[in-house]
């Protein structure tokens, strides 16, 4: 018997810190002379972050040369502590395998949520944009708002695009799109106060594609979703090779794999364009629900608890809404129009509670 190697190793596996993370006004690293750090301890911290390069855990050691009190808003998981930072204690998820959604999570987090934002980290880690700097006086690695903020609104973005191109409604849209003066087109999408706006170039295409994108707007929008999500992959994955098969006759297998959190939810985006995944709200809550996993036609998302939890909601609502509008004295077919329900349905919710009023 040949001993098979783990291939399906998660293509990136993602850290949590177990002790949560805090939102605070965080001052750019500086010169630690200057916030009152002993040169005993810069020695000491120097040489752990000397070491945490070396190790590859971090990317840069600090420039210590620039002084900055200025303080951004950002999100840390704590003081980095100098001596037992191994020790800290985390959790470990793959995102791209265990959460293929949370790209519409993360892209429907409310951008002035500074809360919701939080939630969502202490749940799946930082995007993996770390800088380093100062709270209260310790140095802690920290996220800046501002980032989370692009980065969000950019993902929003794209899913707009693609839900424009994959909807039959995509031609209301076009306003969104101009020719420009040079020949090519001009994106104009706001998310927020962000402008996501980018222009397309006859030279990056084939001109029989280009001559066929004059005018079509799915296409168009196509080409844009093509351009930012290529972008942002470029950005944050790499193609790397793994091995595979046998201890004995190990094969090489090509894959694009993310370097941080941001990078797996962007190739997140990449797989549902290439599975045509298509997504609906919740009939009910307004969640997301994947059509791919689920039939075309489903209306109400399902929970892990209860899976006609949306289900059984909205049907209380139309029935409490009939009773009310049957009190009021409209007739079963007006009712059934109003709440969306089969006029069966409705005379039947008005029966039940006429046959409850009446003593037995
Ligand atoms: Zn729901």
């Amino acid at each position: 018997m040949s001993k098979a190697v783990d291939v399906e190793t998660p293509i990136f596996l993602q850290g949590v810190s177990l002790d949560g993370y805090i939102w605070g006004d965080v001052r750019h690293e500086g010169k630690l002379s200057d916030l009152g750090v002993s040169a005993e301890q810069i020695a000491e911290l120097e040489g752990v972050l000397t070491e945490k390069v070396l190790n590859g855990e971090f990317e840069s050691t600090p420039d210590w040369g620039v002084a900055s009190s200025e303080t951004v808003r950002g999100l840390t998981d704590g003081p980095v502590p100098l001596y037992n930072e191994r020790n800290r204690t985390g959790r470990r998820y793959a995102p791209v395998e265990e959460q293929p959604h949370l790209f519409r999570t993360f892209a429907e987090l409310d951008l002035s949520d500074e809360e919701a934002i939080r939630n969502f980290t202490s749940k799946y880690g930082f995007l993996g944009l770390k800088q380093t700097g100062y709270l209260d006086g310790a140095f802690v690695y920290f996220e800046q708002y501002e980032d989370w903020f692009r980065a969000i609104a950019e993902v929003r973005g794209a899913l707009t695009l693609y839900d424009t191109f994959m909807g039959d409604d995509y031609t209301s849209q076009s306003h969104l799109i101009s020719e420009d003066e040079w020949g090519g087109f001009a994106l104009d999408l706001k998310v927020a106060s962000l402008d996501l706006g980018r222009r397309l170039t006859p030279r990056s295409y084939l001109p029989s594609v280009w001559e066929k994108a004059k005018g079509d707007y799915q296409l168009l929008f196509k080409l844009f979703f093509f351009e930012i999500v290529n972008e942002k992959l470029s950005e944050y994955c790499l193609v790397r090779l793994h091995v595979q098969g046998d201890v004995e006759e190990l094969d090489f297998g090509i894959r694009n794999a993310p370097w941080n959190l941001l990078g797996a939810l962007w190739l997140q985006v990449a797989m549902m364009a290439e599975r045509k995944v298509t997504y609906k709200k919740c009939g009910f809550c307004g969640r997301t629900i994947s059509l791919a996993d689920t039939r075309k036609d489903t209306v109400y998302c399902k929970s892990a608890e209860d899976s006609s939890a949306c289900r059984t909601k909205a049907s209380a609502q139309r029935k409490a809404q009939t009773l009310e509008l049957s009190a009021q004295g409209l007739e079963v077919e007006e009712i059934a129009r109003t709440v969306g329900s089969k006029r069966t349905q409705v005379a039947k919710w008005i029966k039940s509670v006429e046959a409850e009023r009446k003593p037995s």
